[in-house]
């Protein structure tokens, strides 16, 4: 029999995703975190950590590298705009680097180089071999699975190598600062690591995956950039991690989109899936199957509560409208996985999915054949990792 969902009142995560209880009280127990903890309107004190950062740069910069700081670039708009700002406004020296693995598609290739000549930093490729990364997606989703590691496992086991491989990069190279784009989204604390912190930070997003990896490949990579164990991520003098759009307030997804368009890069604004990752729909089906949600769950819960923690009414809507989308995204997902994955979707079967699935209305019609191309995209991706629908 199946159990009754239960839903967090504030946010949207699930009683069906791992390390997730919902309270008697209706909240759940990432909002009982957030909403307890409020030394400022934003939940933290992001002042604190702006300083923090700021003197961490003066002191880096007098020591006069080649390179201050190295960059997971992905090519998209927020690790460029971060790029611009470390580089313009910090004057720091940024080396990118940017991790190419099987799905990142042509198009962010070519804005890598495109963001890198015109911003003008450095930039090197890194490809992970094809055949060892589609192994560690399809075996490590497996071992994920028994161990519960939640819906977003395929994006953990991917961001697997960008963690392994820049930290262990940016040490060989003796760069002693690594930093990314990602926003409080993802990571909703604002993040500053090095000792302790890096030590926690080893222990929920490394440690798990880095078994996975070891479980499935032994001693092969060893010592390889690939291979981080926590000693070695935590030691003294290692890179200190800088996550500055979780904490800096000249930061918004809008003021990234316009430094782009300020040198002459013309980006979509809506982009439905939030991501360039080819085989998302992929991931997502595999999320509803196993915990009954989308696979990027916690960011939208995440965004949810920091909205709700301003203005609860503005919470409330926003949670309604998230959930409807989610609602009908898994029923297109199933209707178009029923149709066998065509490849490409005649007009007339758009229109027809706009009268069965009126939720998706309000979406500009451009970006719901986008969607209809991308879970078309399963039915290839699933073979490409043999992975059973
Ligand atoms: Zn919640």
């Amino acid at each position: 029999m199946k159990k009754k969902i239960k839903t967090c009142s504030r946010c949207i995560l699930t009683s069906t995703i791992p390390n997730v209880n919902i309270m008697e009280d209706g909240l759940c127990s990432e909002c009982h975190g957030y909403f307890s903890n409020k030394k400022n309107k934003d939940g933290y004190d992001i002042k604190l950590y702006t300083t923090r950062m700021k003197k961490i740069f003066s002191e880096v910069k007098r020591k006069k590298q080649k390179y201050d700081i190295l960059v997971g670039f992905s090519g998209g708009k927020d690790s460029a705009y971060l790029l611009y700002l470390l580089k313009n406004k910090y004057k720091l020296r940024p080396l990118a680097v940017s991790i190419i693995h099987p799905l990142v598609n042509k198009t962010s290739l070519i804005n890598m180089e495109l963001v890198a000549e015109k911003i003008d930093f450095n930039l090197i490729k890194f490809f992970v071999n094809s055949t060892l990364y589609k192994k560690y997606i399809k075996e490590g989703l497996t071992e994920a699975n028994k161990i519960n590691l939640g819906p977003h496992s395929a994006c953990r086991l991917c961001n697997y190598f960008k963690d392994t491989v820049l930290n262990n990069l940016a040490e060989t190279m003796g760069i002693p600062l690594l930093s990314y784009g990602t926003d409080s989204a993802q990571f909703p604390k604002p993040m500053i690591l090095q000792g302790i912190e890096k030590k926690e930070f080893y222990k929920y997003h490394i440690k798990p995956l880095n078994q996975i990896f070891n479980k499935i490949f032994g001693n092969k990579y060893k010592n390889t950039l690939y291979d981080i164990n926590e000693k070695q991520f935590c030691k003294k003098n290692s890179p200190i991690i800088i996550y500055p759009f979780t904490f800096l307030k000249e930061y918004t997804p809008e003021k990234a989109l316009n430094m782009l368009k300020k040198i002459g890069i013309e980006r979509d604004k809506m982009n439905p899936e939030k991501t360039n990752c080819d085989a998302i729909h992929l991931f997502n089906y595999l999320s509803y199957k196993k915990y009954s949600c989308h696979s990027q769950i916690f960011t939208y819960a995440n965004a949810i509560r920091k909205i709700s923690y301003n203005n609860q009414a503005k919470g409330k809507k926003a949670k309604r409208k998230i959930a409807n989308y989610f609602a009908a995204y898994e029923k297109l997902l199933y209707y178009l996985i029923k149709k066998n994955g065509q490849k490409t979707i005649k007009d007339k079967e758009t229109k027809k999915i706009f009268k069965i699935f009126p939720k998706f209305k309000k979406m500009k019609y451009k970006n719901l054949i986008l969607m209809i191309e991308g879970i078309s995209k399963i039915k290839y991706y699933s073979k490409y990792f043999n992975i059973k629908l």
